[in-house]
């Protein structure tokens, strides 16, 4: 099959049913503000448990402690990060660059296969909305309550109901900024400084700053994050194709749609299964009818599939005329399942994640910098010796107080001048100047390559790191 035909035709969006459809401008327009019906259903109760899994661990995973300090921190201002017994430095940090490509490799995959599943299922943007929304609907009332109280002037109960609801919108949108900030500076100490006002004004300045991102968002923007701002929206058509599993109606079964009685033959009336009932509409939280096609707005939630289902079970029909499907199936033909695409995304992913694994199992708990710091490259002792100079840095990458030894090699007899013992502080670095003298008349050539040695003597089972450098001398 050649590219052309793989891709998804467009489609032509006059065919938009006008009753249902929102354009861009409705998105912006308050008057046309989305009222998101609440649904039960096997996949909403999937994406809810998702949800809460993933809302859980965010919550959870700044609380976790190891060895007396937050087990994961990504301390910004010492340059470092914490994760459980090991501190990873700048110098790490390709590490991080992986976890990145993992998870773009992942969504590539995700979304080829599965279309949106991730703005459906665990976007931070779609969890926090039906979050929101659900407080909306206990304080406020059912989509269409909602919508006939704003369409009216506000009463007294429904002025206190809505209050009540932007305190529980901002207070979930503040413990969210908190929570969040908490991965960059330690929980246990933010929190208290941020409600006496001790905190720093940068950390000060993110709490609120994503608190006032999450009730804007979750709150207010809603699908037009989803629509008009998430970059992912945008960029997911290039991973889609005919055989991306996406939420998609089946025209040749619910058309041509129309009411009808739940006792009628509508086959003999020329209806379609699809009894015009709107539901899959109301409860889009994008606002899309997903009987005019395959849109891009769709986030692959799942909503309007279980609404169909309890209308299809309500009617007696078979389930499924909106369901999880491929372009291909809706066209009567075979869906290919592995194709090079997903099989390409799915090998990087796998690669990736063997090379980071194998990168964390490897990455050095110590370290050493060593710099030849003599100004002439050498200095001559009143006893005649020749002496280089050099700092050493030593870094403990480990959340405990470790003792080492340095040594040097390469060349013999060296005497040592300084320091060779150092007691360093969980994540702490100590910078030792030193020098090495020798007699001249052993001194063979003018430069010397020598290694510095570096031994862990609160765990002597760990490999001493060995570093390059040189000693200098007359020609
Ligand atoms: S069309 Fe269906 S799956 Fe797509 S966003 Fe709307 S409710 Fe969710
Ligand atoms: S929920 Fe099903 S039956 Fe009702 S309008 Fe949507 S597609 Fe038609």
């Amino acid at each position: 099959m050649s590219n052309e035909s793989k891709k998804i035709p467009v489609k032509e969006v006059s065919t938009f049913n006008p009753a249902t459809h929102k354009t861009s401008a409705d998105r912006f327009n308050p008057g046309q503000r989305i009222y998101v019906r609440a649904m039960q259903g096997m996949f909403q109760r999937l994406r809810r448990n998702m949800a809460w899994f993933f809302m859980l661990l965010f919550i959870g995973i700044p609380w976790l402690n190891f060895s007396g300090s937050q087990a994961i921190l990504f301390d910004i201002a010492n340059q470092q990060y914490h994760f459980f017994s090991v501190t990873l430095w700048p110098q790490d940090l390709t590490l991080l660059a992986l976890v990145f490509m993992i998870a773009a490799f992942a969504l590539f995959f995700a979304t080829t296969f599965f279309g949106r599943v991730w703005c459906g299922y665990l976007c931070p943007q779609t969890v926090w909305t039906f979050l929101y929304i659900w407080f909306e609907e206990k304080l406020e009332g059912s989509a269409n309550k909602r919508r006939k109280q704003d369409s009216l002037s506000l009463t007294a109960s429904l002025r206190w109901r809505k209050t009540l609801k932007h305190l529980a919108w901002l207070a979930i949108a503040l413990g969210t900024g908190l929570t969040f900030v908490g991965y960059f500076v330690p929980i246990r100490s933010l929190i208290g400084d941020f409600f006496t006002f001790n905190a720093s004004f940068a950390a000060s300045f993110w709490v609120l700053f994503f608190t006032f991102c999450t009730y804007g968002n979750a709150g207010w923007m809603r699908s037009i994050v989803c629509v008009h701002m998430c970059p992912y929206a945008r960029f997911q058509s290039a991973m889609f194709d005919q055989d991306t599993f996406v939420v998609g109606y089946d025209p040749k079964r619910g058309e041509t749609r129309g009411p009808r009685s739940r006792k009628a033959d509508h086959k003999a009336l020329g209806l379609g299964d699809c009894i015009d009932c709107n539901l899959c509409v109301q409860v889009c939280p994008t606002g899309i009818d997903i009987r005019d096609g395959l849109q891009y707005e769709c986030i692959n939630c799942g909503a309007c599939v279980d609404a169909c289902d309890q209308t299809m079970a309500r009617m007696g029909y078979e389930k499924g005329l909106i369901k999880y499907t491929t372009e291909h199936r809706l066209q009567g033909k075979k869906t290919a399942v592995l194709r090079p695409k997903l099989v390409g995304y799915g090998v990087i992913m796998t690669l990736l994640t063997g090379l980071f694994f194998y990168s964390i199992t490897t990455v050095k708990v110590m370290d050493l910098n060593v710099k030849h710091t003599s100004r002439q490259s050498y200095a001559v002792t009143g006893n005649g010796d020749i002496e280089n100079s050099y700092i050493l840095k030593v870094i403990n990458k480990t959340q405990q107080t470790q003792e080492y030894e340095m040594r040097v090699v390469g060349l013999s007899p060296l005497s040592w001048y300084g320091d060779q013992r150092v007691t360093v502080v969980a994540s702490g670095v100590e910078t030792l100047p030193i020098s090495l003298g020798i007699a001249e008349d052993k001194l063979e050539h003018a430069n010397h390559t020598i290694y510095f040695e570096l031994h862990n003597l609160s765990q002597p089972e760990l490999e001493p790191i060995s570093v390059e450098s040189r000693f200098t001398g007359p020609n």
